[in-house]
């Protein structure tokens, strides 16, 4: 006998390992390895819990914690490759930062529980041997109909074909095919059909770059396969980043690397996908969560089989098993969608940068209005910087102006100043097109009884209801909740007294068309644009010139390339700065700088105009100006002052619960117990600022530490070591993004 097997023939007997299971647990629990399994650390598997089966990894050694003899066994190792170690370590990772339960981080990463299994073989028809097509002669004495005919003939290609597929084809009855394989004609076998995924070919010919483009695009390749880098692309819009990261890719590919791209709003980057395909050939392989299930599937496996190259997806891509990841690409990686604020409460952009960390490869991200994070990270020489600081093919920048809302005069229930409206007839007048911006979705923010003052409210939420009049619905964008909106108000009972109060998306489209009763407009938001093919279809009626006038949310702020748009007038400019959140004006500031970045892509140059009441205020004075980097200085050295992020770490916690006194009493306990030590203070309780949600009161306590101390630490011994009852939930949000 081999020597090296009969020692491992030993060491199984009493070999136990360590397996974690993708549910809310802190830590693995030990299994016995039979001696017929061959496992190893990142295997699959299948074990006992409780009475039932259960599917997890094998984590590594025995944590010891459970006495040898009380062992359950391993019941078999699944037929797939073992979950890579660098995922497994970022597993880890992600769960001791966040404070996310190992197994419920470990579960983003099986999110396809169907994908685990091999697809059930289906039965499929193939001409049997014994046909001989030439000489018409059939087994069996069997004659040739024309239906048989043509049921043959639809095999010629020898790809078998299910008895469905097959009638189709033929155009003849699912009989027809049973009887031509009982009588030997055809023959059955089993089939397990997946259509494999696409290979990006990286020869096939790029954009001619220009000079700057090909410097960055060389620098970034060159990083490729030379360990961990994190580089900042700093370019304007439109100055062709993707184009240039799609170099980096290309030497990721040739050097036999997996990729990932993270995109914000997948569902609305057909436009991308296009340009991917022209570049590599193919479609890369997509993922987010409204992908139907046999794709979820497929795209899985074809992850951790590492038959798929490239993945371009939302944050939970960043989650996938990949077995030989070497690049993340993070293109808008200022875009607040990135942080998820469910479940495991994780930055995708800052995990992907811990992820290359522990795997050893280059992260870059992308964009027009880098977040204050990167920025300062950039400055500390963590990350390095490449600049792109001109759009392409000479295009120019818009201009910006503001519109002083203080000295216009606008009538009753209208938003459009005399000024923008000028604006709006000049552009078409000269074959341009325009795009009205206003972040609120539906018709008005607002209902009111003008016979009592009530205001509609979420039954679920201390939330105004939101009116769609295109639906005919009243909605809370907190939860979900919708009703056909009332006749008779809740409050008083007078009937037909509500009065619509401010304006969303549909309402200042009833305005545009009351003021250009000649001009084409079309609404853009999630509302009205929900697929990828909604996005292609208003893309090409853009194209066409079919609109005239864009109105919608920030969903057109992203990504969309319209040659012939040169105006962007910015309804309510200082929407985004209300409300006491800590990144208010960064966040106006990109949104609105990414929303002017539509305007004058092509040949013909943009305008911008701003309607703002606050004309001084720094961030429109900063838009006006052009003064991008004086703005991110000035709002550096405020968060300084203030030991805010990114230079101070901060922690949420949020105490909810259906009961109110119960949340009230486990958050004044928290309060009580708060940790007191030096460079570390603690805020609250107080009511969250939308105080019921889904029916679950909310408090909140903020956590502010300098920067060099372990707050994880702080937090697992201070929260983690309170008991609560009542249903009461405690969340912990590292680095939060949402102050709600
Ligand atoms: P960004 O990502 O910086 O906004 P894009 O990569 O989307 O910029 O480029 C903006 C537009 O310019 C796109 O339509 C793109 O195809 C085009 N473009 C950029 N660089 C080139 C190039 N070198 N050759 C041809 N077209 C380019
Ligand atoms: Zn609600």
């Amino acid at each position: 006998m081999d020597p090296s097997l009969s020692t491992r023939l030993d060491a199984t007997q009493t070999n136990a390992v360590s397996v974690l299971l993708p549910l809310p647990l802190l830590s693995p629990y030990d299994y016995l390895v039979p001696q017929d399994l061959l496992v190893e650390p990142g295997s699959y598997v299948e074990v006992p819990l409780g009475a039932r089966q259960a599917t997890g990894v094998v984590w590594g050694a025995a944590t010891g914690n459970v006495n040898p003899e009380k062992l359950r066994e391993i019941s078999a190792v699944l037929d797939l490759p073992p979950m890579p170690s660098d995922l497994r370590q970022f597993v880890d990772w992600v769960s001791a930062y966040t404070l996310a339960r190992l197994g419920t981080v470990l579960r983003m990463t099986m999110s396809v529980p169907k994908a685990l299994s091999p697809l059930k073989p289906k039965m499929a028809y193939i001409v049997a041997s014994a046909v001989d097509l030439k000489n018409e002669s059939l087994p069996g004495g069997v004659r040739l109909t024309p239906a048989r005919r043509q049921v043959l003939a639809a095999l010629t290609d020898g790809a078998p074909r299910t008895g469905a597929e097959l009638a189709k084809l033929s155009a003849c009855s699912t009989a027809v095919i049973r009887k031509m394989a009982d009588a030997g004609v055809l023959e059955k076998i089993a089939i397990t059909k997946e259509k494999p995924v696409g290979r990006p070919d990286p020869e096939l010919p790029g954009a001619m770059l220009s000079d700057v483009q090909s410097l960055v695009a060389a620098r970034l390749s060159a990083d490729v396969g030379s360990g961990y880098s994190v580089t900042l692309i700093d370019g304007v819009t439109g100055s062709g980043k993707t184009e240039v990261y799609f170099e980096a890719i290309a030497t990721a590919l040739r050097a036999h690397r997996q990729v990932i791209v993270l995109l914000p709003e997948i569902a609305l980057t057909a436009d991308w996908l296009g340009r991917f395909e022209r570049r590599f050939g193919v479609h890369p392989v997509v993922w987010h969560s409204d992908l139907p299930m046999s794709e979820r599937r497929r795209n899985w496996r074809a992850v951790l089989c590492g038959q798929a190259r490239v993945v371009v997806g939302a944050r939970s891509a960043l989650m996938l098993p990949y077995r030989d990841l070497g690049l993340i690409v993070i293109d808008e990686e200022h875009d607040p969608s990135f942080k998820q604020d469910e479940g495991v409460i994780y930055n995708a952009r800052d995990m992907a940068v811990v992820r290359g960390h522990i795997g050893g490869f280059p992260v870059i991200l992308a964009s027009a209005t880098p977040s204050l994070e990167t920025v300062d990270n950039v400055w500390r020489k963590r990350y390095r910087r490449l600049s792109l600081p001109e759009r392409f093919a000479g295009a120019k920048l818009p201009e910006i102006t503001a519109i002083d809302m203080r000295t216009e005069t606008l009538d009753a229930h209208s938003w459009i100043s005399p000024a923008l409206a000028r604006a709006v007839s000049e552009t078409v007048a000269k074959g341009e097109q325009a795009m009205l911006f206003l972040n609120r979705r539906g018709y008005a923010p607002l209902t009111l009884c003008r016979a009592c003052g009530h205001r509609l409210n979420c039954p679920n939420c201390t939330a105004w209801l939101v009116e769609h009049r295109l639906l005919d619905r009243l909605q809370c964008h907190h939860c979900g909740y919708s009703a056909p909106p009332p006749l008779n108000c809740p409050s008083c009972g007078a009937e037909g007294r509500f009065t619509a109060c401010g304006p969303g998306v549909e309402r200042l489209a009833e305005e545009a068309r009351a003021k250009f009763p000649d001009l084409q407009f079309e609404i853009m938001s999630s509302d009205t644009v929900h697929k990828p093919a909604d996005a292609i279809a208003l893309v090409r009626r853009m194209e066409k010139q079919e609109i005239d006038v864009l109105i919608g949310t920030q969903i057109m702020a992203k990504g969309f390339h319209f040659p012939t748009l040169t105006l962007v007038g910015v309804i309510d400019a200082d929407l985004g700065l209300a409300g006491g959140d800590l990144r208010a004006a960064e966040r106006t500031y990109q949104l609105l700088h990414q929303v002017s970045g539509r305007a004058g892509r092509a040949s013909r140059p943009g305008r911008v105009l701003l309607q703002t009441y606050q004309p001084e205020h720094p961030v429109m004075q900063a838009l006006v100006a052009g003064e991008r980097d004086g703005f991110v200085e000035a709002e550096s050295s405020e968060r300084k002052q203030h030991n805010m992020p990114p230079y101070g770490r901060l922690a949420a916690i949020i105490i909810s619960g259906r009961n109110e006194s119960a949340v009230d009493d486990a958050a004044n306990a928290l309060g009580r117990s708060a940790p007191r030590r030096e460079g570390l203070t603690v805020l609250g309780p107080a009511p969250a600022p939308i105080s019921v949600v889904r029916g679950r009161h909310r408090r909140r306590l903020l956590m502010r530490a300098r920067k060099d101390l372990n707050i994880q630490d702080t937090l697992r011994r201070w929260v983690y070591a309170h008991k609560v009852t009542g249903g009461v939930r405690i969340t912990v949000d590292i680095d939060p993004y949402n102050f709600m």
